[in-house]
């Protein structure tokens, strides 16, 4: 099935596939198409079961099909989704980002991180009335042509007016901001370091108060891109356990558990700016999506989330390093517990993490060999050990190929 659906897409869909969920980028053996998804497993459109640790790229984070949250979707949905305006969940959903996240005086929805990102910039530098933006050098921050990570269609005025930094090299970004001069609008930057196929790292604590320091003195906004790490790392926003609070952030994924839909939330001293662009979408005021997040938020807040998010990935980590060590096989894992990344030493082209991943897959195991992966609450305990029994056989696998 899997087969003859990517023959047929090869003919009417360019390249068969594109954009990050594209098989093809990842070992042999993935599947392109799925047929079902429940709590922490997915079926493939040839029956097979995965233990999934990509929870849709970050979407999915109480879990496929959650009962609470898509009851409140449905429950929308028979009342109506995309009318002549917002329904009443969009100035309830924006009570609740403001009620919970202490940066926040207002908040903007729209659809995909990438509208958020750059929805965040064009307030920074309206609010600003200034163009440079300082951006660390390998984030990744959406798909259009400010950002993409492909230069194919995109022009050098697209990217005018960036400037990069090296993300917690707080010298970089001093240098980076003299060379803006006075017209800094913003300095955007990730929750965390989550950069693809390199180490994760967490904000250092003087680099987030020099960033935000750094805004204060030159009149420049401080964006955080929450589109990956928002609502994994703290529900009051990732840099909040740093006592370092952004004026705006941009938020997608994880907030909607899979329904489509971001935000953008900012302060007081850039509300007028907010207003004052012109932003929209033709399902930007659904009210499916909205009536999703409120319950997404209210599932996270009643069940201690983070600490389920922590619990299960330092079991993970903790129980893959075990594994790694008795086989002889060096790794790394770095960031934040939650967001586990893998990869392994001297693997310049990702093939021992390749032949890792596509044997756990093997055996039901879906991981991703250098792109950080994601937890759930629907991940127990049980679920991780299940997963370690078979990464301790693909552990095996891998050191036995490079012992001969
Ligand atoms: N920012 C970050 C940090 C992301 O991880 C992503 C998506 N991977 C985006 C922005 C863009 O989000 P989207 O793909 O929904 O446009």
């Amino acid at each position: 099935m899997d087969a003859a659906l990517r023959a047929r897409a090869d003919k009417v869909i360019p390249g068969g596939m594109y954009g990050h969920l594209n098989a093809r980028i990842l070992p042999a053996g993935y599947p392109q198409f799925f047929a079902r998804a429940d709590g922490c497993r997915l079926w493939d459109v040839d029956g097979r079961e995965y233990l999934d640790f990509m929870c849709s790229w970050g979407p999915i984070i109480a879990g496929h099909k959650h009962p609470v949250i898509d009851e409140a979707a449905r429950k929308q949905a028979e009342q109506g989704d995309c009318m002549n305006g917002p329904t009443a969940r969009l100035v309830e959903l924006s009570e609740r980002l403001v009620g919970m996240l202490p940066h926040a005086d207002w908040a903007m929805f729209q659809k995909n991180g990438s509208d958020a990102t750059t929805a965040a910039l064009m307030i920074a530098r309206a609010g600003t009335g200034k163009r440079k933006i300082l951006l660390a050098k390998g984030a990744y921050h959406g798909a259009v042509p400010w950002c993409t990570p492909s230069v194919a269609g995109v022009t050098a005025e697209d990217r005018a007016h960036l400037i990069y930094f090296k993300f917690n090299d707080i010298e970089s970004l001093e240098a980076a901001a003299r060379e803006a001069g006075d017209d800094l609008a913003a300095v955007l930057v990730s929750a965390f370091r989550h950069d693809l196929g390199v180490p994760q790292e967490l904000p250092h604590p003087d680099f987030a108060r020099a960033a935000r320091a750094l805004c204060d003195r030159q009149g420049a906004a401080l964006v955080i891109d929450e589109v990956r790490a928002g609502m994994r790392l703290s529900l009051q926003g990732s840099w909040e356990p740093l006592g370092v609070r952004p004026d705006i952030c941009a938020w997608s994924k994880a907030i909607a558990n899979g329904h489509s839909l971001a935000a953008v939330t900012g302060n007081d001293a850039f509300r007028k700016a907010a207003q004052q662009i012109y932003i929209t979408g033709s399902f930007w005021m659904g009210g499916v999506a909205m009536a999703a997040a409120i319950a997404t938020l209210d599932v996270l807040e009643n069940s201690g989330a983070i600490q389920h998010f922590e619990k299960m990935g330092q079991r993970l980590r903790d129980g893959l390093q075990r594994q790694a060590d008795k086989h002889g096989v060096k790794i790394s894992q770095t960031g934040p517990v939650q967001l586990p990344l893998v990869l392994f030493e001297d693997d310049a082209d990702y093939s021992r993490g390749a032949r890792f991943t596509a044997e756990a897959l093997k055996h039901g195991v879906y991981l991703h060999h250098r792109h950080n992966m994601f937890l759930s609450l629907a991940h127990t305990a049980q679920d991780i050990d299940h997963a370690l029994q078979v990464t301790d056989h693909a552990f095996a696998m891998v050191a036995d190929v490079a012992a001969h």
